[in-house]
């Protein structure tokens, strides 16, 4: 078996992100967060003022956007959404609020699944999000499912939006955290939950620099 595809799954502010573009710098592969074309979608669907409710409009407008995909930094690939680079935006709390729950929809998760496969085409991809191990690519010759407590967890976004300069409460960040989750993990379509085949780490008492050391160990032994 030639390693080509790396699928990284987890929870919310778990480290995927982190973990992924540092081990893509490591293994000269392309870092694809999946979780930034939910949030573009979920822009343009405030946009166009849709509610999460209404599955038919949602549907329909996920069948008229286009997604590219470009190069930012070296080795991290972003999504334009019909040619609009809106990354900037994607952190806002409107968008934290509703993504989860457009993330539901089903002809919503179709589009993102069929783009996402296109993506991984390029070989040499390490893909994050909540279902990649399991639906978008069940085929990945390595998948990671990466987990810690909610409170670790809370903590860890907590000092990144501190660190970003955003003003933020603790409390309300640890309650955004388990709602998400709690809708991802409950969904009916692609919820939230590791591959048969997925290696579970648990990164609550670990370093980033340990987490992306263990991956790559795991990597180059089927490179
Ligand atoms: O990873 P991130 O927190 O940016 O993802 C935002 C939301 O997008 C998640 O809470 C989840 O609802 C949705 N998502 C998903 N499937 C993915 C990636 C993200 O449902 N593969």
């Amino acid at each position: 078996m030639k390693l080509s595809l790396i699928a990284i799954d987890g929870p919310v502010a778990v480290g995927k992100s982190s973990v992924g573009s540092l081990l893509a710098k490591k293994l000269d592969y392309v870092f694809f967060d999946t979780g930034l074309m939910y949030r573009a979608f979920t822009w343009k669907a405030l946009k166009f003022g849709i509610p999460p409710t209404n599955e038919k409009e949602l549907s329909q407008l996920a069948g008229i956007t286009k997604f590219d995909f470009v190069s930012h930094q070296e080795g991290y690939l972003f999504p334009l959404i019909d040619g609009e680079d809106v990354s900037a935006e994607l952190l806002c709390p409107e968008i934290e609020e509703q993504v989860s729950l457009i993330s539901k929809v089903a002809g919503v998760r179709q589009m993102m699944v069929s783009e996402q496969q296109v993506v991984a085409r390029r070989g040499k991809v390490i893909m994050a999000g909540r279902d990649i191990g399991t639906v978008v690519l069940p085929w990945a010759e390595l998948k990671i499912f990466l987990v810690a407590s909610v409170k670790e967890r809370a903590n860890r976004r907590y000092k990144e939006l501190l660190e970003r300069g955003e003003k933020v409460d603790y409390d309300a960040t640890l309650a955004d955290l388990k709602r998400r989750d709690g809708i991802d993990t409950h969904r009916t379509i692609s919820p939230l939950k590791p591959a048969a085949n997925a290696i579970i780490i648990d990164t609550e008492k670990l370093s980033l620099k340990q987490v992306v050391d263990k991956i790559y160990n795991l990597a180059a032994k089927l490179s």
